[in-house]
């Protein structure tokens, strides 16, 4: 059966070697020059290919739909996703179970999909960037490019998302499944930085912080915390814990958004605020703001004064318990408004994309037409850093490539 797939990223490489092991005559369209141009700046370089966890584990970092991707995680698990790769690129495993190529070079993962490519004979088709999708009756007869038509039984559409679109994602399959009655689900940055409200950041930044806590808080209600390494920036904050935080943002109204961040998540209150009086000791009769160098960064200490409302100028021996208190409490939870995500060009993943209520996950193919198919980024689901994202695509990549 003739075969077209669209889009040369990880998801396309996949599905195009299995669409063609399974005796489909496969052709595979990329419109960039190259194929894998996202893949090649993923893991700075070094790309996070996958983690090294089991099915559940994985899901537990999926952010949209875990229960759409369930069975093709099982199908196409981590572990079967690295023996796969394996067989012609040596893996690590590094800290958080992330595995790498060995080599640390991105490219070595798009030679080795490559690779798997010219032994099942996909043809490949660089520099040609398809327009349009055909269907007859219900079902799927061509696809359209600059250059020519080609006729075909089965698509599969794996152009990816809508950020870093210099690298080709530019939501071109959005179109292509709009044009079929899809609903699209709409696209918001994913692990992404964030703008905060204020401007008390400005004077931190640069400044890097490990070992802490971030929490955000819808009202009341604590909606995600992760410990971890984050940093301030000239619009506010990003790093790893961060960009966690703004896959759970992306869909809320931030208005009702706190983020509240342990400095000294280690330290219980009543551990902290004994510190603080051993500190306070040490530096007798020296004014608060000279007496935190012990426990705080530098430039966080006036910043973290001013949160907490007490006066910096006063001596430590005249520091009342009740301004202990608040200055552990500012510690302890600092707080920080969002203003805004990050634009979703500059984001590491979209979430959002075609509605997986109308795939299904068992094929990946269109509830809504047949011989349209589905797989990687384009789709309505996104997960945390980790080696997630290229998994997912892998995965559903894997289903739609069998089907
Ligand atoms: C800076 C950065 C770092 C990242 N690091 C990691 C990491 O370490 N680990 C991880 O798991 N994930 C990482 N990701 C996310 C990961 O790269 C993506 O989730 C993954 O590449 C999605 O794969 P995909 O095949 O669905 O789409 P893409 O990789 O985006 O590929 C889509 C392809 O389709 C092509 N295309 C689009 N429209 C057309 C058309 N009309 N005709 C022909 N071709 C078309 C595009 O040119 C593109 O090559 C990172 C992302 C970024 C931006």
């Amino acid at each position: 059966m003739k075969t077209v797939v669209i889009g040369g990223g990880p998801a396309g490489l996949i599905s195009a070697y299995f669409s063609a092991l399974g005796g489909n005559d496969t052709v595979l369209i990329e419109k960039n020059e190259k194929l894998g141009k996202k893949l090649y700046i993923t893991g700075k370089g070094r790309c996070n290919v996958t983690n090294d966890c089991t099915e559940e584990e994985f899901l537990e970092n999926v952010v949209s739909n875990p229960k759409f991707l369930m069975g093709a995680i099982y199908r196409f698990s981590p572990d079967a996703f690295m023996s796969f790769l394996e067989k012609k690129t040596p893996l690590k495993t590094e800290r958080g179970n992330r595995v790498y190529p060995l080599s640390d070079k991105a490219s070595d993962i798009t030679k080795c999909l490559e690779s798997y490519l010219k032994e099942v004979g996909v043809e490949i088709k660089l520099s040609e960037k398809v327009l349009s999708i055909d269907q007859k009756d219900g079902q799927i007869c061509s696809v359209t490019t600059e250059f020519s038509k080609i006729q075909c039984q089965k698509v599969i559409v794996c152009t990816g998302g809508v950020s870093y679109q210099s690298t080709g994602s530019t939501g071109d399959g959005y179109a292509f499944a709009r044009s079929f009655g899809h609903t699209i689900v709409e696209p918001k940055p994913a692990l992404c930085g964030i703008n905060l409200k204020g401007d008390f950041y400005k004077s931190l930044q640069g400044i890097s912080l490990k070992n802490v806590k971030l929490s955000v808080f819808r009202g009341e209600k604590e909606i995600f915390s992760d410990f971890g390494e984050m940093l301030f920036t000239h619009f506010g904050i990003s790093g790893p814990i961060v960009l966690s935080a703004s896959s759970y943002l992306n869909r809320c109204n931030l208005s009702d958004i706190t983020l509240k961040l342990d400095l000294k998540p280690a330290l219980s209150y009543e551990q902290l605020d004994a510190r603080i009086l051993r500190d306070f000791d040490k530096y007798k009769n020296k004014q608060i703001k000279n007496s935190l160098d012990d426990l705080l960064l530098k430039g966080l200490i006036p910043v973290v004064i001013s949160a907490s409302g007490v006066k910096g100028d006063i001596k430590n021996n005249e520091f009342k318990a009740e301004s202990r208190k608040k200055l552990v409490e500012a510690i302890k939870g600092f707080e920080m408004r969002p203003y805004s995500l990050r634009d979703i060009n500059e984001a590491i993943v979209t979430a959002g994309g075609v509605s997986v209520k109308e795939i299904n996950p068992k094929t990946m193919e269109s509830k809504l037409v047949k011989g349209l198919y589905f797989a990687g980024e384009v789709i309505d689901v996104d997960a945390l850093t980790g080696g997630y994202n290229i998994t997912i695509a892998a995965c559903t990549g894997y289903v739609a490539g069998n089907s």
